[in-house]
């Protein structure tokens, strides 16, 4: 046959799917994309996973939004829409952007002047640019006159960036996941990163065959199981525990780095005197893990010559996330393995930009930079900056915000790229409360579960149609490009949000995601030397990064820690139990999580061939022991009930689930994982125990 033509044109970008932060190629023919590369980046070395491959389906789907949708007067808002796009499509009527904008402005207009700034707020999003993020907290807070704006952060990691601001003074990763190269031991804990980091998952697995240890320490069986010297199973819930206990070893057996805490960490003696009661023998019937293995792991963590340590959601997505990482942080900080090659915190990042929102400010109690909304010196620098007054009040977060739209004290929200009809715990009430709203405006690619209950959807653009830097869960700023326009009469996000500024009455003149990026480096101290010109060079700088030339910090606090004192602090965590244990009634523990497949709502993957063909539909996972006590076999559908709500779905058999456990993805909008989810946070990190609540599992009739 005749041989393909070469491809016209590759766009040089980043992937949009997860923190890992890939570098790809998009190829196009004749204006489409054609295929996806890997390119060589930082974080990939020319690697993608599935999602990066075969992921962009969604982009020309059928269902993208071309034009502005305004809800047709007297349609209501009913939460069973969020199911029927159909029927919820057929609820709206198509507008000029003209009408469109004029009512979405007039609508925040009307209940910021009548009832005030405090019945606004915006959820951002995580998978759109830092440019977006930035201007996008900048209009909530100068524009609305409020901070009640958050993303989805909120629900990932909020818990480990708490901690790790508390005890190192900062929240970002001291140390890249290609650390992983140098160390001798990796601990790899509550993180699945084969299904949910799978390139960085490549770098870990590459450190094993090299000779470094692998602990993987997890109440499911992982895919990094069969890579690991050490693999340690304790129960859900019980983390602090199992951490504790490890503690516990190595401040008694003094394996501690005492040169290290003597010159860089304070709490050595609260923390030891607040262990004496979490010997390994005691916790061992609490954390499920043999005492002896609880010793083994402690000694092999203290005594390796440089451990990088790397977490995920099963850390934090927890009622006791905050104490979970200040455990973490502790033995890392105990040990001396900060700072050096080979060491390291590393929270492994869920979405493409959580760690640039974050940054850009996208936080209800933190301006850019981690800068406190009440601290005088940070508002007054902004003020200045921004030309507008601040409100030093730190406004709600993500699952505040839904509660007080319940109440009916939130009455107008403006979301954009988020979906928290899918995404918050206890969906039901989340619904209800977006439902309730007097003025929903959301922003998207399609008529999300979320945009079902608008009162006008926007059209907005995909990532490779807009130029854009992200930072990946490295600290590596990395630039986006255009590959493709969007459709229809689809705009860019930051058109559209600098045309409601506008609106709003705001001196706004963008003209170019670059002079964004200018104004962030202004108002944000940690992009110091990075340029927009300079990521059009270089494609990715690292932050922090000393000169406009020089690399960026991969490692960083070798010597001293962003503290006013430069020291890090060891804080205590308690023993607590989950907000919900199995009982009689509700006997399994529900834990809910992504697959490799699909992303979290599933509102691009679901809509890419390949990866909706892979993983077609929702499954609830269980022991093969436990198909055969309920006498059920994998592929039948079984029904999953909480105290919150029932879903059904086909039962999967997973040897790696222990027993009593059973898992549900939240990516399928027909049997939504959160509907069953328990809204109650961690009090410090306001995130939710999305890993742990109680549930039953039944056959169906017939
Ligand atoms: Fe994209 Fe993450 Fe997969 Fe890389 S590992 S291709 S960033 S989803």
């Amino acid at each position: 046959g005749r041989r393909a033509a070469p491809p016209q044109r590759e766009v040089p970008s980043v992937c949009p799917y997860c923190g890992v932060g890939c570098q790809v190629g998009f190829r196009l023919r004749d204006g489409r994309l054609e295929e996806v590369v890997g390119r060589n980046g930082p974080a990939n070395q020319g690697r993608l996973c599935v999602k990066g491959r075969f992921g962009f389906d969604y982009l020309g789907h059928p269902d993208r939004l071309t034009r502005p949708l305004l809800r047709i007067e007297g349609a209501a808002k009913d939460p069973a829409d969020c199911l029927d796009p159909r029927r919820a499509r057929a609820k709206f009527r198509e507008a000029s952007w003209e009408e469109a904008m004029d009512r979405a402005a007039a609508g925040l207009l009307r209940i910021r002047d009548s009832i005030g700034p405090q019945a606004l707020a915006g959820f951002g999003s995580a998978k759109g640019s830092n440019e977006e993020a930035y201007l996008f907290q900048k209009l909530v807070r100068t524009g609305f006159g409020t901070n009640n704006v958050d993303h989805c952060t909120r629900l990932c990691h909020a818990a480990s960036v708490t901690a790790l601001l508390e005890g190192i003074g900062s929240g970002a990763v001291t140390a890249p996941f290609t650390a992983a190269a140098e160390a001798d031991l990796l601990l790899v804990i509550g993180a699945r990163p084969t299904e949910n980091h799978p390139v960085a998952a490549t770098f870990l697995k590459e450190a094993t065959t090299r000779g470094a240890k692998l602990v993987v320490m997890d109440p499911r069986g992982t895919g990094l199981d069969r890579f690991a010297e050490e693999v340690v199973r304790f129960l859900p819930g019980q983390d602090v525990a199992l951490l504790n206990a490890i503690l516990y070893v190595v401040v008694t057996e003094e394996l501690f780095d005492r040169q290290f805490v003597a010159a860089r960490v304070d709490g050595l003696d609260a923390l030891r005197a607040h262990l004496a009661g979490y010997a390994p023998e005691v916790m061992e019937p609490i954390c499920g893990v043999p005492a002896a293995q609880i010793r083994h792991v402690a000694r092999l963590y203290a005594g390796a010559g440089a451990a990088l340590t790397l977490w995920g959601m099963g850390i934090s997505q927890s009622i006791h996330g905050t104490d979970n990482t200040r455990a973490l942080i502790a033995l890392a900080l105990l040990c001396g393995q900060v700072g050096r090659p080979g060491t390291g915190l590393h929270p492994l990042r869920g979405q493409n930009n959580v760690q640039g929102a974050s940054d850009a400010g996208l936080i209800p109690m933190m301006f850019p930079d981690y800068h406190r909304t009440q601290d005088p010196a940070s508002r007054a620098f902004l003020e200045e900056l921004w030309g507008a007054p601040l409100d030093p009040t730190p406004g709600l977060t993500v699952v505040e915000i839904m509660q007080a739209a319940e109440r009916g004290v939130i009455r107008g929200m403006y979301v954009m790229g988020e979906n928290p009809a899918m995404s918050d715990p206890d969906v039901a009430h989340a619904r209800a409360a977006l439902a309730r709203l007097d003025h929903l405006l959301v922003q998207d690619l399609f008529l999300t579960e979320t945009a079902a209950l608008a009162d006008i959807v926007l059209p907005a653009s995909a990532w490779p149609e807009k130029n854009g830097t992200v930072t990946n869960t490295n600290r590596q700023v990395q630039l986006g490009r255009a590959a493709l326009q969007p459709p229809g009469e689809a705009r860019q996000d930051l058109a559209i949000i600098v045309d409601l500024a506008q609106r709003l009455g705001l001196d706004w003149d963008y003209a170019h995601p670059r002079e964004v990026f200018a104004e962030m480096t202004q108002a944000m101290p940690s992009l110091a030397n990075i340029t927009w010109e300079r990521l059009e060079r270089e494609g990715s700088v690292t932050y922090p990064c000393g000169g406009p030339d020089a690399p960026g910090l991969e490692i960083v606090f070798g010597d001293a820690f962003p503290t006013p004192t430069g020291r890090a602090r060891l804080v205590p965590a308690g023993l607590s139990n989950p907000a919900e244990l199995p009982d009689a009634a509700f006997p399994f523990v529900l834990t809910t999580g992504r697959e490799l497949e699909h992303w979290h709502t599933g509102t691009m993957t679901r809509r890419a061939l390949v990866l909706d063909r892979l993983e077609p539909g929702p499954t609830v996972s269980l022991n093969p022991a436990e198909l055969q006590r309920l006498g059920a076999t994998p592929g039948e559908r079984l029904r999953v009930e909480t105290r919150r709500g029932g879903v059904e779905l086909r039962a999967r058999a997973d040897p790696g689930l222990p027993e009593g456990m059973a898992f549900i993805p939240f990516a399928y909008r027909e049997a939504a994982a959160n509907l069953l989810t328990n809204p109650q946070l961690d009090p410090e990190g306001k995130i939710p125990g999305f890993k742990y609540c109680a549930a039953r599992v039944m056959r169906m009739a017939g």
